[in-house]
């Protein structure tokens, strides 16, 4: 059974006092619409259609599919009032021909997987289901006359709301009235009952400034470590460079497929690790002819780009070098730098630091240089 999902991106946000509309604000790295597709449970909906101007498709989201192939979104153009986007996105499903759509506007990011599983629950058993809240403070109208007005009289209707595709395809087509403000409303039209179940505060809608203040300091944040070690051969017989975390050093060099430079390969590893991507050498082969001898920053910039394909970045990284010689510390600074300008983030972030084997084993010996990395990185 397939169930599909609308989110209305249509907005060109007026009311915030941001020039970018809101669905589109960024909070570190992630936009509004791509931290509520992070967090959409994948297994909710077969389709998303996301209903933007062209201009803002191109502008905000050229990269969505790409960032989020699991949820398969389709875009669609939005109209001049909210009806006509919902009439669009509702075409733009025909040949999926869902059983369910739900309805959901994108400047409401907090919605829970938990509400939306709600809404597809009830369209088990009704034609349409719309979530409301009530507020428990004091109501008071202004008026000249004495209204009083108890709070649970006053329902304030969220989305996401639910339908029957067939059915709120049938009363969009039907509807004459030009600017309603939900599409329940078309729904009651048609005769048809709409079941309401009981919202969320925190699927508040983002209108105001003080809204996305609000937003941010609410959404879910995402912290993650990584571990990476590496260890190499030192080759004495060779006259070439040792080079560590990109510093060439008159010292003999390592032995490995690539230029052996065991502190970003180290740090590659903690970085792949905190994503759960696995390994350096699951994603660049030592059998590969390709990286004989390459530089190993190749890895470490392919690495960074999987963060920000990701949304993450770095908060803080701790390199630990083994090794017998070279004198780490004197190298640590021009190290950092390069680093820094890898990862992109500063100085500050970064902290080298080295220990001897206290002369055992392979390194304790001089025949080997070890690293091993932490990484700590943050979606927030
Ligand atoms: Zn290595």
């Amino acid at each position: 059974m397939k169930n599909a999902l609308i989110l209305l991106a249509g907005g060109v946000g007026k009311r915030s006092e941001n020039p970018t509309p809101k669905q589109f604000i960024k909070f570190g790295n992630f936009n509004i619409i791509e931290y509520f597709l992070t967090y959409l449970d994948s297994k909710i909906f077969s389709n998303i259609v996301i209903v933007a101007n062209k201009n803002n498709q191109k502008k905000y989201l050229n990269l969505i599919n790409k960032q989020y192939p699991q949820h398969k979104i389709i875009f669609s153009q939005s109209g001049k009032v909210r009806q006509i986007s919902s009439l669009n996105a509702l075409k733009r499903l025909k040949k999926i021909n869902p059983k369910n759509v739900v309805i959901h506007d994108a400047a409401r990011p907090l919605v829970s997987n938990k509400l939306m599983k709600r809404v597809l629950k009830s369209l088990e058993t009704n034609v349409a289901c719309v979530p409301y809240i009530t507020h428990n403070d004091f109501i008071k109208i202004k008026s000249k006359e004495n209204i009083n007005l108890k709070n649970n009289q006053i329902l304030y209707i969220q989305t996401p709301q639910g339908f029957r595709y067939k059915e709120i395809l049938k009363a969009h087509s039907k509807s004459k009235e030009i600017d309603v403000k939900d599409d329940s409303t078309l729904i009651e039209e048609l005769g048809i009952k709409v079941s309401l179940i009981k919202g969320e505060k925190a699927n508040f809608k983002l209108t105001y400034k003080e809204d996305l203040n609000l937003f941010n300091t609410n959404k879910i944040r995402e912290y993650r470590h990584g571990i990476g070690y590496d260890i190499h051969r030192i080759n004495f017989k060779s006259k070439n460079k040792l080079i560590l975390c990109g510093v060439k050093i008159s010292h003999p060099p390592l032995i490995g497929h690539s230029d052996a430079d065991v502190g970003y390969h180290a740090i590659c590893d903690s970085i792949l690790g905190a994503m759960s991507l696995e390994d350096i050498g699951t994603h660049f082969k030592n059998t590969d002819k390709k990286w004989k001898n390459a530089n190993s920053k190749i890895f470490l910039d392919y690495c960074y780009r999987l963060l920000k394909e990701r949304n993450y970045r770095v908060i803080n990284l701790d390199i630990n070098f083994i090794c017998e010689t070279p004198n780490i510390s004197k190298l640590s600074n021009k190290m950092k730098k390069n680093i820094s300008s890898l990862l992109k983030i500063k100085i500050s972030k970064i902290s080298i630091k080295a220990t001897t084997n206290e002369k055992i084993g392979l390194i304790g010996k001089a025949e080997g240089i070890a690293a091993e990395s932490i990484i700590q990185i943050s979606n927030d």
